[in-house]
């Protein structure tokens, strides 16, 4: 299938993009690595009259350390974040979830933003971002936004995200010693998107771990904390008995689609295997 009929305009900076997408009424979508967009459009599943193309808006292609925050630029491609000293130091989880994201050819064209502004159930970073308690940067015509994670992601494929819009970068907190983290995902080939995926990060306090956030993927409509899963790992060392209780939570914390690829008892009893594998490496030191 072809794309329907649409007009394409290069932002020549970010207040340029902001002009144009105010044109459009809601009508444009902005084009960013357009490894999602432009399938989407071929299958007419997004008709938009203008794609505002920010690409080599070089304003949105930074990585910086901003106090105790790393900023990623909406424009970072995934693949020069997988490589990046800065992030790898700082985000290793971003790193480790990255390394899942499709193939490297994608990730070579796929950006950061549109990862999170896309906001596919079954994607890495939207969870990995819901776990580091990081934040998104909106850019809008009336000024900039800051966003909490888990308020950003608001349903399938639905962020807080309006039109006219740009999603100008995200914010995590930046690694300490104490940072611990974990990643697991099943996915039915190495590159696919994730049947059932699980993003955690913790603090370690001696042999005990603190303000534990577990962010499962492939679950629902968005990245899923699992409250109650969290609660029996909270403030205590790695422990058999703990892991049980904690797998029993996921029962009231998840409810996870069926559909063609797996079974709701299938995810269930994925979201139990990851959750034991991801705790451990909770309680592993970092080198
Ligand atoms: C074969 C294949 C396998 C894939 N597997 C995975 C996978 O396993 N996991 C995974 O997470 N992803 C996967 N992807 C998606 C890939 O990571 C995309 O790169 C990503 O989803 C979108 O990034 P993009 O930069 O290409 O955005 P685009 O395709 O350009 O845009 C996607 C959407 O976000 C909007 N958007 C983009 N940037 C902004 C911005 N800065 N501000 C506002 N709106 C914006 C666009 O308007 C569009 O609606 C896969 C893609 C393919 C083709």
């Amino acid at each position: 299938m072809k794309p329907a009929p649409f007009c394409y305009a290069k932002a020549r900076s970010l207040k340029h993009a902001l002009e144009l997408l105010g044109q459009a009424n809601g009508e444009a979508r902005v084009l960013a690595g357009g490894q999602s967009l432009i399938a989407a459009l071929n299958l007419r599943l997004s008709s938009p009259r203008l794609l505002v193309d920010i690409n080599g808006l070089a304003d949105l292609d930074t990585i910086d350390l901003d106090g105790d925050r790393l900023a990623l630029g909406a424009m970072v491609r995934q693949a020069a974040a997988e490589r990046s000293p800065a992030v790898i130091e700082h985000a290793p989880l971003i790193v480790q979830a990255l390394s899942h994201v499709a193939h490297p050819a994608i990730r070579n064209r796929g950006t950061i933003g549109g990862s999170i502004a896309l906001a596919d159930p079954a994607a890495e970073l939207p969870a990995c971002l819901v776990a580091l308690g990081g934040e998104v940067e909106i850019a809008g015509s009336a000024g900039r936004r800051r966003v909490g994670a888990e308020d950003f992601f608001k349903g399938l494929y639905e962020t807080d995200l309006e039109p006219g819009e740009v999603l100008a970068a995200v914010r995590v907190p930046s690694a300490t010693r104490a940072s611990r983290y974990g990643f697991g995902e099943f996915a039915r080939r190495k590159g696919d998107y994730a049947l059932v995926g699980l993003c955690a990060a913790a603090r370690a306090s001696g042999d005990k771990l603190q303000d534990v956030r577990l962010v499962f993927f492939g679950v629902g409509l968005k990245p899923v904390r699992a409250r109650k899963a969290e609660a029996e790992i909270e403030g205590g060392p790695f422990e058999e008995g703990r892991i049980r209780k904690s797998i029993s939570a996921l029962a009231d914390d998840l409810d996870p689609l069926e559909d063609i690829q797996a079974s709701k008892a299938l995810r269930t009893h994925l979201a139990g295997v990851l959750l034991k594998r991801v705790v451990q490496q909770l309680s592993e030191s970092r080198s």
